[in-house]
């Protein structure tokens, strides 16, 4: 009877972003993907959330190694922080490891990994892992779906995948690969993509947007145009490229990332710009703006990114006004649409034209919507299915479309981070649980916590109060104070009378407890201190902020 494979998911279902999954073969663990999700506006000063990784730091010594699915940062940006405790060789088409490099060696980490390219159908064995790359079509170039051959059958993971039937470089997702598995051995178990799993009908094809590029460049002759996308994303990097040098234009990258990526896909050979239509943005200032192109990041409003500046002109590059068009060739991922609206009105504030996808077909997803979900079971026929990559809602949509294909709900499993799954004989059932909750990371230390997070909540929305207050340790006589100090609470010099009716609220309390009931004990006055405060707090302004009371003896 072959072993039973096990599967724990850490991130990506539940979410969109920190995906990592770990299978188990013969003792052994291999993980796909290790990725980063981007905070949230209600996570405070936190710069990024990674899966928790307590679980794989308990099993350190069986982890064999990663799998890179592709190049986004939802998918390796955990990377760089796994690497601090483990150390462990990382597989991925050499874009994908190219990409995913850049955070790692920031982080002095690279000596930690063997970095090792794989090959469009590839099949190699990693450990006890018999795996094999297929091709995918995605908004990054070179991703991959992989097929892990297990002693319980065969495990297809998708990745992020759309079914672009024309992309860019022609590169389309291996139907017949997958077909050919499904006919021959069988997929046990397969776990695809849910981003759009409640989008109806097909994912527009990527090089539908290099037409309408087009006509927008042909429409703003004469004037300069700066567009704006994803720094990975070298499929629309080369369209815009293709639309301004096709229209008379040169193109100049704006954006560390930008720069970065475009100078490493074009030594790949995996974008084409001619040498002599890529200036640097240093010498377009004396270009004509009809000859100029600009290629930058912030397509998501990121707050210090090369657009949000600009929005602010605040860009020591550019200084733009009625002259220019703007296009965004992006549609802001959840979370960010607020920052998106902020550039957008900053730039028509300054004068700008600006062209979006709200209003344009500049941006096509990378994900499958429905009718691709659908293409997918019917040529897979899978025994089992869960769905990942998705928020709840998407991955319960996707389970309710695999089941109108005819897959029986009995074999539909919607899981959640930190779920395991074990495949045996029988089937597959659920195994248990890992911890998983969001690990916050705030400069370089991984570890905020949740009462850090509620206590720079309580700040932000309430402000905070001081209340210091020394005491005889004798005769329990206050000495000096009541001091109150209070940051968002009130504005001190408007409120002096609040803050002396607070200051003898709590004297009182005070001399109660102290005097009149014999209290010394500094823990319990401090409660006293902080129930005084807070009670009037309350009653005089509706008010919850952070309470801190100070007592010391003399
Ligand atoms: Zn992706
Ligand atoms: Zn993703």
């Amino acid at each position: 009877m072959p072993a039973p494979v096990r599967i724990t998911f850490l991130g990506g279902l539940g979410e969109i972003g920190r995906n990592c999954a770990a299978i188990e073969v013969d003792d052994r663990i291999l993980l796909i993907d290790c990725g980063l999700m981007f905070p949230d506006a209600d996570m405070l000063g936190i710069d990024l959330v990674l899966p928790d990784f307590t679980w794989l730091l308990e099993n350190k010594d069986r982890v064999e190694g990663a799998v890179i699915t592709h190049g986004h940062e939802d998918h390796h940006g955990g990377l760089a922080y796994l690497l601090r405790d483990l150390s462990f060789p990382i597989y991925g088409s050499a874009l994908t490891l190219g990409l995913a490099s850049n955070r790692i060696e920031e982080a002095g980490l690279l000596d930690r990994t063997e970095l090792i390219p794989v090959k469009d159908n590839e099949r190699r064995r990693i450990g006890p892992f018999d795996c094999e790359f297929i091709p995918v079509t995605h908004s990054v170039p070179h991703g991959f779906a992989t097929a892990i051959h297990t002693p319980q059958g065969t495990i297809l993971h998708t990745g992020d995948f759309k079914l672009d039937l024309t992309p860019v470089d022609g590169r389309l997702t291996d139907l017949g690969v997958m077909g050919a598995i499904a006919q021959n051995e069988g997929i046990r178990l397969l776990l695809a993509d849910s981003t759009n799993a409640d989008e109806k009908g097909y994912a527009r094809s990527e090089t539908t947007v290099g037409a309408v590029l087009r006509d927008l460049f042909v429409a703003n002759e004469g004037r300069r145009i700066v567009t704006a996308c994803f720094a990975s994303h070298i499929h629309r990097v080369q369209q815009i490229a293709d639309a301004a040098i096709a229209t008379g234009r040169v193109v100049a990258t704006l954006g560390l990332s930008m720069k970065k990526n475009v100078r490493l896909a074009r030594d790949m050979g995996l974008l084409r710009i001619p040498e002599d239509k890529l200036l640097d943005i240093d010498d377009v200032g004396d270009l004509a703006p009809g000859r100029v192109c600009v290629i930058s990041t912030g397509s998501q409003g990121e707050p210090m990114s090369a657009l949000a500046l600009m929005a602010a002109a605040e860009s020591k590059w550019l200084k733009l006004g009625p002259d220019d068009t703007v296009i965004l060739s992006s549609h802001p991922i959840p979370g960010n649409e607020m920052n998106v609206s902020k550039v957008i009105d900053g730039l028509v504030r300054l004068g700008v034209e600006v062209v979006h996808s709200g209003h344009n077909d500049v941006h096509a997803t990378g994900h499958a919507k429905q009718e691709e979900l659908k293409t997918i079971q019917s040529i897979l026929k899978p025994e089992w299915f869960v769905p990942v990559h998705g928020e709840y809602r998407h991955m319960v949509a996707h389970a309710k479309l695999a089941q109108t294909m005819g897959m029986p709900a009995e074999r539909t499993m919607v899981c959640e981070d930190g779920d395991q799954i074990l495949l045996n004989d029988t089937g597959l059932t659920r195994a248990g649980r890992v911890p998983s909750g969001y690990l916050y990371v705030d400069g370089i230390i991984g570890d905020v916590g949740h009462g850090v997070l509620r206590d720079r909540r309580i700040l932000a929305e309430e402000g905070v109060v001081v209340v210091i207050v020394t005491i005889d340790a004798s005769t329990g006589e206050v000495l000096t104070g009541p001091e109150v100090i209070t940051r968002g609470w009130v504005y001190a010099p408007e409120a002096d009378d609040l803050l002396d009716e607070c200051r003898q609220v709590v004297a009182d309390a005070v001399h109660e407890a102290c005097v009149t009931e014999g209290q010394r004990d500094i823990e319990s006055l401090q409660r006293t201190v902080r129930r005084a405060a807070g009670r009037f707090v309350n009653a005089r302004t509706r008010r919850r902020p952070m309470i801190v009371p100070v007592v010391m003896e003399a």
